[in-house]
């Protein structure tokens, strides 16, 4: 299938009107943009801004960091001043946090309105972020979902993805009503059903852009997939302006699930796209930790390449010709390919600097530019994966690395 047919498949974005976080746009015609949140006391500056600078380095667009607390407000004018990237301050309970952080240059508010009842309070925030321009993120959680009023006799409570539709639309009235419309919102639940009906129906009644997340999503591999299943859902429905994964992990590891995300559904991409064979009993070559070296390797330098790694010559030689870069293995040695030409058939040992020195070359002759060697020399690469062709007879034999 063609890139064009593959883009088919989605349906046409929502248009939705665009708001700035700081120098990012959200919404309209701008590329999906991607978030992540710091996990260290907002309070201690250093630690939070080398994390929001890790984050940045990654490729994440912009970075929410938790206001407990006035010494955490207190921090923000100098996280504002040195970000890389537009910070947004999350806030909960306490509305004067809210505007602590307008004041302290914050480019972004996080409103739950399951924890900031009252309306006055809110119209408080809201004037003061329509004076400096600041957004405001109605961020509604099925966790904190404001409490249900009484139902009558025999009443049956509103579905789950109702009161988050509901939470939402009673501040963005709010919002509306003091001519406020620089607003995003998000509507996240752990479970998908949940999480997807609740977007589909806010969808029906606003225009505002939406950030899409399946909330406490879980650790690394599970929430990975819960996140792509939720987020992937709305996407390929031209649902979504902005997304942020949450993993139970450390907040680098959610950025690059983003981009596959995005990368999946041919939305975005951001460093290498590493087409892998799963290995199967007909494999010849210990491909896996190759795999693992490759993506390491062209993820560090981050340009938007396709390489193809494949165990042998059933799908192999198929998979690398479409890629940039790609190696088709065999006994004892591989096809090196670039742009759909077979280049070179180089021993197994040098599988790694074969396909490292074709895609420096991909690279230079696209963006016009040969990146540093990410560590030591090319043969020095080599030999950390230690590659062994395993001697003997017949299909189904794996190299195996050398032990230390
Ligand atoms: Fe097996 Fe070859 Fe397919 Fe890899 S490419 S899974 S080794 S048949």
């Amino acid at each position: 299938m063609s890139e064009l047919e593959a883009m088919s498949v989605l349906a046409p974005r929502r248009k939705t009107r665009p708001i700035w976080v700081g120098s990012v746009q959200i919404g309209g015609d701008a590329p999906i943009a991607v978030q992540s949140m710091t996990n260290t006391d907002t309070a201690d500056v250093q630690s939070t801004l080398r994390q929001i600078q890790e984050l940045a380095e990654l490729g994440c667009d912009i970075v929410r960091v938790a206001v407990p607390d006035r010494a955490a407000a207190e921090a923000l004018p100098g996280l504002v001043r040195r970000s890389p990237v537009p910070l947004i301050a999350d806030i909960h309970f306490d509305h004067r946090l809210a505007l602590a952080s307008l004041r302290a240059g914050i480019h972004g508010l996080r409103l739950n309105p399951g924890n900031i009842r009252d309306p006055d309070k809110v119209r408080e925030v809201v004037r003061e972020a329509k004076e400096r321009g600041v957004p405001i993120r109605v961020g509604v959680n099925e966790g904190s979902l404001p409490p249900l009023p009484p139902l009558e006799e025999g009443e049956m409570p509103p579905p789950k993805w109702k009161r988050m539709v509901d939470a939402a639309l009673w501040e963005v009235q709010i919002l509306e009503d003091l001519g406020f419309s620089d607003i995003k919102i998000s509507l996240k639940s752990f479970d998908v059903p949940t999480m997807v009906t609740a977007y589909r129906e806010m969808a029906k009644l606003v225009d505002y852009p939406f950030h899409l997340g399946v909330t406490e999503a879980g650790p690394p591999r599970s929430g990975a997939v819960r996140s792509a299943v939720g987020i992937g859902i709305l996407l390929a429905e031209g649902i979504g302006d902005t997304i942020r994964v949450s993993l139970a992990a450390d907040p680098k590891e959610e950025v690059p699930v983003a981009y596959d995300i995005l990368k999946a559904l041919n939305l975005r991409q951001r460093g290498a796209t590493i087409v892998a064979c799963p290995t199967c009993g007909r494999i010849e070559i210990d491909l896996i930790p190759l795999v693992n070296q490759v993506e390491a390797y062209f993820q560090k330098l981050g340009y938007p390449i396709t390489v193809a790694v494949m165990g042998c010559v059933v799908n192999g030689p198929g998979e690398a010709r479409e890629a940039d870069i790609g190696i088709a293995g065999g006994k004892g040695k591989g096809a090196i390919f670039r742009k759909g030409e077979v280049v070179r058939v180089v021993p197994e040992s040098q599988f790694l600097s074969a396909l490292i020195e074709e895609g420096h070359k991909v690279i230079q002759e696209r963006f016009g530019q040969a990146p540093p060697m990410a560590t030591g020399t090319v043969s020095g690469l080599d030999e950390v994966i230690a590659l062994t062709p395993v001697e003997g007879p017949g299909p189904g034999r794996v190299a195996r690395r050398q032990q230390p």
